[in-house]
């Protein structure tokens, strides 16, 4: 079958959001087209510094590759986290990323759980175990990757900071957000970033629309190497986010373009609500500093190293009543 934009090449791709098959440079043109549009309005184009997050899965190469495309590699700061989470994001896997930047030009900075927490994610894990908290591993992961992803962004100056959040991850945090009726998440989420804290570093996703599948197959037929297993964690323990997770694969299944159309309407409501909402400051936790919910003392992450053990008791003052 032969492309349907370039009318030349063969095709190699089917997608089922738009109808068409696409060659390989056609399907390349696409997603960085995609990308660039919301890069756009994310600001970063015009940013003069932006610092990615890249865990050297799929979506990450996709993001650098994309990014780099646009703007120079002189103000792109590819920020890499190990975890600590056992067969998982191992030293290979950095080491090979800092290789795949080397030939972008771009400049990659490396740290992990252990050197800036103190504890590996599994050795959180264990100790909220022990205490006996009822508490995903994602919550501790998801919480520290962004405190460090922020900490990296204020050090290394940069105006933005991107993550490769694709267009399933995105939908199915709305979702999640809707479930538990989180309406002050719900706002934050949106094409256009907003700023809810002078110390953060304001985030943006530039693969928002771009599906999962596509961010594999575009990996894939670049012929990277990249991180093919599952985290044990989320294998271990099913969370909220992998039930909607496979609630919304049907769907697409069912009504190619779902998600696409979902994240759309999402916009729309969410550029009307937020023209009536005022964002306030949000306070500052009383240990780390870090900004925390409205109506809190301390952070979610230093609530759950209190609770876990890993802090000293004379915090034990701070955790809120439950
Ligand atoms: Fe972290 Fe959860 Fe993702 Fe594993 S699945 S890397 S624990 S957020
Ligand atoms: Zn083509
Ligand atoms: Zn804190």
């Amino acid at each position: 079958m032969i492309c349907d934009v370039c009318h030349k090449n063969e095709a190699v791709i089917f997608q089922p959001h738009s109808g068409r098959s696409l060659c390989k440079d056609c399907f390349f043109n696409d997603v960085k087209e995609r990308v660039r549009k919301e890069a756009e309005k994310q600001g970063i184009l015009n940013s003069r510094k932006v610092l990615l997050a890249v865990s050297g899965g799929k979506d990450s190469l996709v993001l650098v590759d994309a990014i780099s495309s646009f703007i120079s590699a002189s103000r792109i700061v590819a920020f890499n986290i190990v975890e600590g989470i056992g067969g998982y994001n191992r030293a290979e896997q950095a080491e090979k990323l800092r290789k795949y930047m080397e030939t972008l030009g771009v400049q990659l900075v490396s740290t992990s759980f252990k050197s800036e927490v103190g504890y590996t994610l599994d050795e959180m894990v264990r100790s909220s175990e022990v205490k006996g908290m009822n508490v995903s591993p994602c919550t501790f992961c998801g919480g520290f990757r962004r405190k460090l992803i922020n900490n990296a962004g204020i050090l290394y100056g940069t105006d933005l900071v991107a993550t490769g959040h694709n267009l399933d991850d995105e939908v199915q945090t709305i979702m999640i957000n809707l479930i538990r009726g989180d309406l002050s998440r719900l706002i934050r989420l949106g094409d256009v970033p907003i700023k809810v804290s002078g110390k953060f570093v304001t985030r943006v996703k530039p693969l928002r629309k771009i599906y999962e599948w596509e961010t594999t197959m575009y990996a894939y037929l670049k012929g990277y190497s990249f991180q093919e297993v599952e985290c044990p964690h989320i294998v271990n323990k099913p969370t909220l986010r992998a039930k909607v997770r496979d609630l919304i694969y049907s769907l697409e299944e069912e009504r190619p373009g779902s998600l696409l159309k979902i994240l759309e309407q999402f916009d729309e409501i969410s550029q009307k609500i937020r023209s009536n909402a005022s964002f306030t400051e949000l306070p500052r936790c009383e240990i780390c500093g870090d900004p925390t919910s409205y109506g809190r003392r301390i952070c979610k992450n230093c609530e759950l190293l209190i609770r876990s053990g890993l802090f000293s008791r004379e915090y034990q003052k701070y955790l809120p009543m439950s």
